[in-house]
């Protein structure tokens, strides 16, 4: 459904995002805001801030913020239409007559859930009546209680599950918009998951969405997933994270397996940080999701070659995401299934307590894969293939460290890794959540800049003083670019309209951050003077360096004396008026007290 402006205003000014937050943190008042441990990523102490003034909210650990639609977005993993949506039904504001399009959306939405519903309960009912499939769990140990959390049933061999949702009302073409039935070559449908055991895959609300089907016995294939369907997409859901995620965000880290057994059986030993990505292939999706409760990640896949390229995989994904991993190899043929109910869950915890850093698990690996990794040759190879691992650890202190173990395992000496490091291209990026830093900030003078726009008492005497060109070239130009646009259409400038209007996540989340920030440093009249007397400095600083190219170029290219006279005359007057102004600047500050 889509929502018009006016009405995502009437729903917004009805909310308070204090009251709001308050309802899942616990906010404790600091100054005019309130701070509370962040909801989004695991602290000790408060570094989230929300301002009843602002109607915004901002970590300033993990850089999330935003306001109130963001927050209820992030924390019941809603889109923007959703978030609307619940919360103009907290406050029971009628929702707008929406279009037939959308009303017919929503509601074959609903009916596809209904029907994933009714075939969970299907399968539920149908597990109880069968011997076989219920040994077969008994035999694996997984428990009743197990059983009902994970609403584990079975599907029956024929067409049942099709010939019941019939009966209940359902047609042909909604049933197979579920992927629960296929058609065959003549046109006749038939059940999609036969003779299989059944785990639901659920989103956070725990609704089925999907399913996975394990074949009882011989089969192939061994596990059937549901095709990509309106409702459920592979590359987005973690299994079970609707389970897990609690307990993720409570320990800080997940523990990443390959299988529904290999989260079932953890879980019901009391290990509940555990989620699967279904499929040997983890996406950079999963691994955004993943990361609002997270970043700390072992990986235990399999011990054979498939579990190991997986391993490689999704080593790189998360470190993209500036995850930190370990990594957890189990003895060859075991998974966390088998071994858990071979040596109980202590033993498996201790593994879990020496995991190893994923990059001695790829130093492993590149050795293991040389026929002489101590050739030259051999240890030139393991050098190529582990540099790109080598530098993307932030942490200079760590990479040091790291670089003398691959120098030692490999006997070779340092100074000939730190070489080749710094042959290789600057990193690509720093990963996006950097604690020490989360938002790339741009000088001071633009900062008190931007934070005296955002505050009512000091924005229109700020404003006078400014002027677009200040800004060319700086890190806050488009903020400020937006800013300007607003005061053309002579609209008030807060915090919301501006982060509203700016494009970029970065610029969203500078915004917030120096809206949440002028709290703790008071603005001044001579502190937003200096400011701008900074930022006119600089715009001359670049006046004169252009200059300096174009006296270069003319120099080089028409050797024009004229025209070479009249730019060096331009510098010099330019450098003798910087000159004056800093002279100024520096009587007027000694004739304060
Ligand atoms: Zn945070």
């Amino acid at each position: 459904m889509r929502f018009d402006d006016t009405f995502i205003e009437q729903v917004r000014s009805g909310i308070s995002i204090v009251n709001l937050v308050g309802g899942y943190v616990r906010l404790q008042k600091k100054g005019k805001d309130y701070g509370a441990l962040c909801p989004f990523h695991s602290e000790k102490t408060p570094s989230f801030t929300v301002s009843e003034a602002k109607q915004i909210f901002y970590c300033f650990g993990c850089g999330e913020g935003g306001d109130v639609f963001k927050f209820i977005m992030l924390m019941e993993n809603l889109t923007f239409p959703e978030s609307i949506h619940h919360l103009a039904e907290s406050q029971g504001i009628p929702l707008p007559q929406s279009t037939k399009r959308d009303e017919a959306e929503s509601e074959k939405r609903q009916r596809l859930l209904k029907i994933l519903g009714i075939a969970t309960q299907f399968f539920c009912q149908q597990l109880k009546g069968n011997k076989e499939a219920l040994a077969y769990l008994k035999d694996r140990q997984i428990t009743e209680e197990t059983l009902h959390q994970f609403s584990i049933g079975y599907a029956p061999p024929g067409q049942h599950l099709l010939q019941e949702l019939t009966r209940q009302g359902f047609d042909v073409q909604e049933v197979m918009a579920c992927g629960l039935i296929k058609e065959g070559n003549s046109g006749q449908h038939y059940d999609n998951f036969r003779n299989r055991i059944m785990f639901p895959i659920h989103d956070l609300s725990r609704k089925t969405i999907a399913f996975g089907g394990r074949i009882l016995g011989d089969g192939v294939p061994k596990y059937l997933n549901s095709p990509e369907t309106a409702l459920y997409s592979k590359s987005r859901n973690l299994y079970p994270l609707d389970l897990t995620r609690n307990e993720i965000r409570k320990r800080d880290f997940a523990i990443i397996v390959e299988g529904y057994t290999d989260c079932i059986i953890p879980f019901q030993f009391g290990v509940g940080n555990v989620v699967a990505s279904l499929g040997t292939s983890l996406t950079e999706n999963q691994v955004k999701v993943l990361g609002r409760y997270t970043r700390n990640v072992i990986t235990n896949y399999d011990p054979d070659s498939a579990g190991t390229s997986a391993t490689l995989r999704s080593i790189n994904l998360f470190l993209e995401q500036g995850f930190r991993v370990n990594v957890l190899q189990l003895p060859t043929g075991e998974d966390p299934d088998t071994f858990l109910r071979k040596h109980g869950v202590e033993e498996y915890r201790e593994r879990l307590k020496s995991s190893q850093s994923y990059l001695d698990f790829v130093l492993s690996e590149f050795m293991s894969n040389q026929r002489d990794p101590f050739s030259p040759k051999g240890k030139q190879e393991v050098i190529s293939q582990i540099l790109p691992y080598l530098v993307k650890i932030p942490n200079p202190i760590e990479r040091a460290e790291y670089v003398t173990r691959i120098a030692s395992r490999l006997q070779l000496d340092e100074n000939l890794i730190l070489l080749e490091m710094r042959k290789m291209p600057a990193r690509r990026s720093t990963p996006r959540f950097n604690y020490s830093s989360p938002v790339e900030r741009g000088t001071p003078a633009e900062n008190t800049l931007l934070v005296a726009m955002l505050e009512e008492k000091w924005a229109s005497q700020t404003f006078e003083q400014l002027e677009p060109e200040l800004f060319e070239g700086l890190r806050t130009e488009k903020i400020f670019q937006c800013i300007f646009q607003l005061k053309e259409q002579g609209t008030e400038i807060t915090t919301i309209r501006l982060r509203q209007l700016v494009s970029d996540d970065a610029d969203r989340n500078l915004i917030e951050e120096m809206a949440l920030r002028s709290a703790d440093s008071p603005l001044s009249e001579e502190k937003i003077r200096n400011s701008v007397q900074e930022l006119r400095r600089m715009k001359d600083e670049r006046l004169i360096r252009q200059l300096q190219e174009e006296i270069k170029a003319e120099a080089k290219e028409n050797s024009n004396s004229d025209k070479i006279a009249e730019l060096m005359d331009q510098k010099v007057n330019l450098r003798r008026k910087m000159d004056k102004e800093q002279e100024e600047a520096l009587t007027s500050s000694r004739r304060l007290p």
